[in-house]
């Protein structure tokens, strides 16, 4: 054994840097709320008097809450999805069964 030596990365915490976004124009401002028309989170001083003032918005908390809705919803979608695979996967498998069977010669 020739000593191979692992090098051990320290992985940066980068989920810690959630919510507290700060805005890009007024650096002082958090990021919450959500510009609907831009699609694209924002602070309300650019809503107020900014480059979003024209703009549909809404507080980031409630767009946050229902994308993850959607997303559950999406989730759901996907295994009810698979579970109807699962079901034509074994109808196949049983067809494939009959054809074997049938396929045998008779004597
Ligand atoms: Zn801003
Ligand atoms: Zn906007």
């Amino acid at each position: 054994m020739s000593g191979i030596s692992m090098p051990l990365h320290p992985l940066p915490e980068q989920q810690q840097q959630q919510q507290q976004l700060m805005c890009e124009e007024h650096k002082e401002e958090r990021i919450n709320i959500y510009c609907l028309s831009c699609e694209t989170p924002t602070c309300s001083m650019c809503k107020v008097f900014g480059a979003h003032k024209d703009c549909e918005v809404a507080p980031l908390q409630s767009v946050y809450k229902r994308q993850k809705t959607e997303l559950s919803d999406g989730i759901a979608i996907l295994v009810a999805g698979n579970d109807r695979m699962q079901a034509i996967i074994s109808q196949m498998e049983d067809i494939c069964r009959n054809i074997e069977v049938r396929a045998e010669p008779p004597r």
